[in-house]
């Protein structure tokens, strides 16, 4: 009797305790509808309307009201746009924030998980501690698809360990005006130079395999002809989101042939252009979406919007909304910057607007319901090719330790050294002695890691300093000469006195889209009076330009004994010391003509007239 009192308490005691850790678990309340199994067709057909529209969604991690709704709204994707990091920007902050944004998702009631975006698009560029590499310009210079391709790969496997798996990349854009503020996104203003880098780029990002644990979602981007604006059509009568008035031939040959190559490689999304085609936003034409991407290329994967690209559509929001969905839009990039309005007419809409008109639309069948059920067909067909759909799939955190790793920097280090270009070698000065008594390295850019990588690293527009682990162009310097060589930092250029060589590394501040679109292309007056100090010691002087694009050089070039375009390399800055002493004979050849002054841009080789400074492909080598 009193045994059986015993087990009777024991069980009502276990009874307890189960009930509490079931009131305290964390599993979800509503039971889940597995989708294991079940084809993408299926899942759509269980899916309601909600499900659907969430899918469809894109949100910026910063804008998130509450986390939580990425739970309540069943949204489909997130993304970190420039400068949204978590806090600290450490790789494994980074992880940590997308395996709790991946388990919100799973505790939806069909646990689709994300897919998440981010501008990965010289590296893995907004984390501190990647390795940052050469920009699509410098890329362009080393006329060298395998090496682009094995860029990309460690790109996918820097993204793949802090959890993200998918990146705007690659910029495919025939930049054809260097004012433009993204020509330095721009492999080059030849189309087939564009179209050959833009394959590899996808090969490596996404591999063979898009469901391995180290590859990642491409995004060619944006569709089309972003690079092709007429000058003083764009925002503030720029260039940047302007209009590009060319004629459906001309459209086809330079601006269409990197995303025919994108989606032969597999691509997985292309992304739209803020841009117009003659007076019409890309955001809102069915006839390049519908027609020309889905039905005549055969694009099978997803097409997403630009941040708030919708929003410039003729129109109030709700038409927005209608008429690029219906043209065949698939993922809008809400985001939800409700307060900003630098770059948009007006202040951005609340995510949850969005869904509220969205949805609106699609009851009051302004928006057909097959269109919905295509789009949602293409991301989860991403998904399930990227094994999101799969129960094994999980972040794996092993990846982490490649992140930055010396392999990877050696890699772009290599990147580097093919991406410089030498314009001028007078008397052969380069390469320089290894055991000279002094050398100056002066500049603004001589030790200066953020302005080697220009925008879209760590920040959106990118800022100059001390912004990321990396190797500095003065840094270079003391880690190649002999212990005997004096290395000597003069950032104004003011101690030269005695050298036997000086090195002087100038160039643009960082910036990315809109803020950097220029009327005039001339170096910084601070940066011309450094190489006038320079000259007026009578010293022999070299000239290392950090920028995005061709700059009008032509005075200073005169003066200088050698001059190196070295782009935006990012935080291997050895790979221009290496040319500079020698360990590699420099291969770079331009990807864009170079104007011999303002009033030649745009200035693109095959133009009538054409006597440029120096013309696309020139590059010089040791002799
Ligand atoms: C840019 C895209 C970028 C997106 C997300 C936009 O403003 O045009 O290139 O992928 O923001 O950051
Ligand atoms: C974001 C960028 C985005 C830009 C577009 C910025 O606030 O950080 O990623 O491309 O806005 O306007």
């Amino acid at each position: 009797m009193r045994n059986f009192k015993i087990i009777q308490f024991i069980m009502a005691a276990y009874a307890i305790v189960f009930l509490l850790a079931a009131c305290n678990s964390t599993e979800p309340m509503v039971k889940q509808e597995s989708i294991i199994g079940k084809t993408v067709e299926e899942i759509v057909q269980i899916m309601t309307i909600d499900e659907k529209i969430g899918q469809m969604t894109q949100v910026d991690r910063r804008y998130l009201e509450d986390i939580n709704d990425i739970k309540r709204f069943y949204l489909g994707s997130l993304l970190s746009g420039g400068g949204s990091t978590p806090d600290p920007n450490t790789p494994e902050a980074w992880a940590d924030k997308l395996d709790e944004y991946q388990a919100l998702a799973s505790e939806t009631r069909l646990g689709i998980p994300l897919i998440y975006g981010v501008d990965a698009v010289h590296g893995h560029s907004n984390v501190v501690g990647a390795t940052i590499m050469p920009h699509n310009v410098g890329l362009g210079a080393t006329r060298n698809p395998d090496l682009v391709e094995e860029l990309s790969r460690i790109t996918a496997r820097e993204v793949r360990a802090t959890g993200i798996n998918w990146t705007f990349a690659p910029c495919v854009a025939n930049s054809r005006d260097e004012r433009w503020g993204r020509s330095f996104e721009s492999f080059s203003e030849d189309v087939t130079l564009v179209t050959s880098l833009s394959r590899a780029s996808v090969r490596g990002l996404q591999g063979t395999d898009l469901s391995a644990p180290d590859a990642i979602a491409a995004c060619a981007k944006h569709f089309i002809a972003d690079g092709g604006t007429t000058y003083g059509t764009g925002l503030g009568g720029l260039i940047d989101r302007g209009d590009t008035q060319i004629d459906d031939t001309t459209l086809r040959e330079l601006h269409l042939p990197p995303y025919v190559a994108s989606i032969e490689a597999g691509a997985a999304t292309i992304m739209t252009s803020f841009s117009s085609w003659n007076g019409e936003k890309c955001h809102g034409h069915a006839y390049l979406m519908n027609r020309l991407l889905k039905e005549e290329l055969g694009f099978e994967g997803f097409i997403v919007s630009d941040w708030r690209g919708i929003d410039d559509l003729p129109g109030d929001y709700k038409s927005d909304i209608i008429q690029s969905i219906t043209a065949g839009m698939d993922m809008i990039m809400v985001p939800g910057d409700i307060n900003n309005n630098i770059n948009h007419q007006q202040a951005g809409s609340s995510y949850k607007t969005f869904l509220t008109l969205f949805k609106e639309a699609v009851e009051d069948g302004d928006i057909p319901m097959e269109r919905i059920d295509d789009a949602v067909m293409r991301i989860l067909k991403v998904k399930e090719s990227m094994g999101l759909l799969n129960s094994a799939w999980h972040n794996d955190r092993a990846l982490l330790a490649t992140v930055g790793s010396a392999e990877h920097r050696e890699t772009s280090r290599q990147a580097v050294r093919e991406s410089v270009v030498m314009l001028k070698n007078e008397e052969n000065i380069l390469p320089l002695s290894k055991d000279l008594g002094k050398i100056v390295v002066a500049g603004r850019g001589a030790d200066n890691v953020g302005m080697q990588c220009g925008g879209w690293t760590i920040s959106w527009q990118g800022s100059s300093g001390d912004i990321t682990p990396g190797t500095t162009v003065l840094e270079g310097v003391q880690e190649t000469v002999s212990t005997e060589t004096e290395v000597v930092h003069s950032v104004d250029g003011s101690e030269v006195g005695g050298a036997n060589a000086v090195i002087v590394v100038v160039g643009e501040d960082p910036y990315a889209e809109m803020v950097g679109d220029r009327e005039e292309l001339f170096l910084s007056q601070e940066d011309l009076d450094v190489i006038h100090r320079v000259k007026a010691a009578d010293v022999p002087y070299i000239v290392v330009l950090l920028s995005g694009r061709p700059m009008i050089i032509t005075d200073i070039l005169e003066n200088a004994d050698a001059f190196l375009a070295a782009w935006w390399p990012g935080t291997e800055g050895n790979g221009i010391t290496d040319i500079i002493f020698g360990d590699y004979a420099p291969t770079g050849k331009l990807p864009f003509s170079w104007p011999a002054s303002m009033d030649q841009i745009p200035v693109n080789s095959g133009d009538d007239d054409y006597a440029p400074l120096f013309a696309f492909g020139y590059g010089l080598s040791f002799e």
